[in-house]
């Protein structure tokens, strides 16, 4: 039997047990909706992922793409689960049904995105980019705007793209160069090179949607110049028919580490002095419109991360029941004694159930987002909506960063469980690994969400977001302290919590002070810590719920979720304390290191 694409039993338990996301079938927002419909909304996600998307996973690592003549060829065994996913208009799940969606809650959307992503995630880059480009329609274009792109974005009948770095803008965008110019009919000539972006062109869909960031003639340096500009491949006439095709070319495609089925392409923009654009919201505000997209994005490369982690850990999981090595430790001196497998080893236990216990921890987190999302919809209470808003805030940086970090770690850890094989291309972990390493370097590298982690978030609104992510993991802690099983589990987080709330208020004061190089020089690891006790929250969460279900015929499962926490509080969360003390600003060694000393 070939390894789960990922474990439904343990996302319906996330859905239903944890968040309990049929509360949403009460608001007004979903209302029409019964759990029935949810249910066969991800009962056919996993049927499609299974039946169409999987299959196509390793073909399109092999086959790559291909680029030729300014037009790049994408693996054909793309087309058919592409054809599906945009007719079946599964990249639009949440979107109104005007423009194609089924105005489904987020979290359930998730559960579907889980499967996709998790059967081939290369694939799910093009309906996704589609959608993110619609999404700044959405929000900031005007009606004729909407009604002639969003339907065909939010479906992924059109491709999109972002259209962001340059050679010498990456990190800092505010350097970007390319530039955009009024003409008399309104719309703007465009000029300048973008590189390194996802799908820039590919031979998928008819048109392609690039929003593009670039400066007005004469508006400020750095960030605050900056607009948006859509520029279609092929122009959009007024009656939604396509026209002539846009100056916007692609000049080549990277050879890169993985996502071998998804061009990276450089892009020449008005080569020929033809490139047009089209202005979105108002002059300078590129930036904005960028951010208000940002937190879904951030999710979704937050789920890249972890159901690659999630295939993973279910490749590595069914290698070790069945690959026969070694004697077990207690028949170690019987030399008749056979060969066990190799899950019957300490050692490949303790990285299965350190796997596992990331893998639980990372799809709480991106499911708890995605109800934070839901719920700052459906609330009327305008306090609880703030709440929410707080937590999707700064929860974003950490979902992000931490997620690609641990996932790519899952995914090292599985391909250790292969042995040898794990190396060669025999088994699909080694591209699970080269695929999954790209999350921590784009959509904003760890490195700058981990500014943004301690400069906006945990010091931003007077520190209002810091206070409600420490009264949930509270409630949380008092919630299992009432169990007896799980008592010491609390006490040991409680204490973590309590030297990460101090260490985030000697961080917010040193960044105003002259130990704000310090401090920068300790936002990784403080990101780090916090991603730490998030997952150990989320992991005793899960344990409060398991801890009254054990005497069910489901004990098994439930027992697994104990041991998942068990495991990261008792083994993890001890370093955590300790990485915590680490974060010095007096002296430090980074913050004073001279260049020259290297
Ligand atoms: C496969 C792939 C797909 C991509 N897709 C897209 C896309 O679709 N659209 C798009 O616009 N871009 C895309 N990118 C670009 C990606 O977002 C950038 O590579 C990324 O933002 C980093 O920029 P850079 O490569 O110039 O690195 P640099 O900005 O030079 O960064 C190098 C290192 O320095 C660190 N660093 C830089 N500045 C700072 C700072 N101020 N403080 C602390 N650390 C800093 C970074 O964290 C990083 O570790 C893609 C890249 C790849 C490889």
């Amino acid at each position: 039997m070939a390894p789960k694409l990922t474990d439904q039993r343990d996302i319906d338990f996330v859905l239903y047990e944890q968040f309990q996301v049929d509360m949403f079938l009460k608001s007004d927002k979903y209302k029409a909706f019964n759990k029935k419909m949810f249910d066969m909304v991800i009962k056919e996600a996993k049927n499609l992922a299974v039946k169409e998307i999987f299959p196509t996973y390793t073909e399109c690592d092999q086959v790559g793409v291909i680029f030729e003549n300014g037009g790049v060829k994408v693996p054909e065994c793309l087309r058919k689960p592409h054809k599906l996913l945009v007719e079946g208009e599964w990249g639009a799940l949440t979107e109104d049904p005007k423009y194609g969606g089924q105005a489904l809650p987020f979290t359930i959307a998730q559960a579907a995105m889980e499967y996709f992503t998790g059967a081939n995630y290369i694939l799910t880059t093009y309906p996704i980019l589609g959608h993110g480009a619609g999404k700044m329609i959405d929000l900031f274009g005007t009606e004729k705007q909407k009604e002639l792109f969003l339907e065909k974005l939010y479906t992924g009948a059109w491709g999109g793209t972002m259209l962001l770095t340059e050679p010498g803008a990456g990190s800092d965008v505010g350097a970007l160069t390319t530039t955009a110019k009024k003409r008399a009919d309104g719309a703007y000539d465009i000029s300048g090179s973008k590189i390194f972006i996802t799908n820039g062109e590919q031979n998928l869909t008819p048109n392609i949607i690039h929003p593009v960031l670039a400066r007005i003639e004469g508006a400020p340096a750095g960030t605050k110049g900056i607009s948006l500009f859509i520029v279609p491949k092929i122009w959009v006439n007024e009656d939604g028919t396509l026209g002539e095709a846009n100056d916007a070319v692609c000049t080549g495609v990277e050879k890169k580490m993985g996502l071998h089925g998804s061009p990276t392409c450089s892009i020449s923009l008005g080569s020929k002095g033809k490139c047009k654009g089209f202005l979105l919201g108002e002059p300078n505000q590129g930036m904005e419109i960028m951010f208000h997209m940002m937190n879904e994005v951030r999710l979704e490369v937050g789920t890249q991360a972890f159901t690659s982690a999630s295939l993973a850990y279910q490749h590595a999981l069914d290698y070790a029941k069945q690959r026969r090595q070694g004697r077990s430790i207690e028949k170690l001196s019987d030399h008749e004694a056979g060969q066990v497998p190799i899950i019957e080893h300490p050692d490949v236990k303790r990285m299965l159930l350190k796997m596992k216990s990331y893998v639980e921890g990372m799809r709480s987190l991106v499911y708890f987002v995605a109800f934070c999302f839901d719920k700052e919809k459906t609330s009327k209470d305008e306090k609880e909506i703030l709440h929410y808003s707080n937590l999707i805030e700064i929860l974003t940086p950490v979902v992000k960063a931490y997620s690609s970090e641990k996932g790519f770690d899952v995914c090292v850890e599985a391909m250790q469980i292969f042995g040898g094989y794990g190396y060669t291309k025999e088994y699909p972990v080694e591209q699970m690994v080269r695929d999954s390493k790209i999350t921590s370097i784009y959509e904003g590298s760890n490195g700058i969400q981990a500014m943004d982690f301690i400069g906006r978030k945990i010091s931003g609104s007077k520190g209002a977001m810091l206070d409600v992510l420490i009264s949930e993991i509270k409630s949380i802690i008092a919630t299992a302290k009432e169990h007896d099983r799980l008592n010491t589990l609390a006490i040991i987080l409680e204490e973590a919590l309590l030297l990460f709330e101090t260490t985030c208020k000697n961080t917010s004061k040193a960044l105003f002070s002259k130990q704000m190089t310090s401090a920068f020089a300790c936002a990784h690891p403080l990101l780090e810590a916090a991603g730490d006790i998030i997952m150990a929250w989320m992991l005793l969460w899960r344990a409060t719920i398991a801890d009254q279900k054990l005497d069910t015929k489901d004990a098994a499962f439930y027992q697994g979720k104990i041991k998942a926490a068990q495991f990261f509080i008792t083994t993890i969360i001890p370093i955590t304390i300790g990485k915590l003390k680490a974060v010095t600003y007096e002296d430090n060694p980074v913050a004073t290191m001279e260049d020259n000393l290297f």
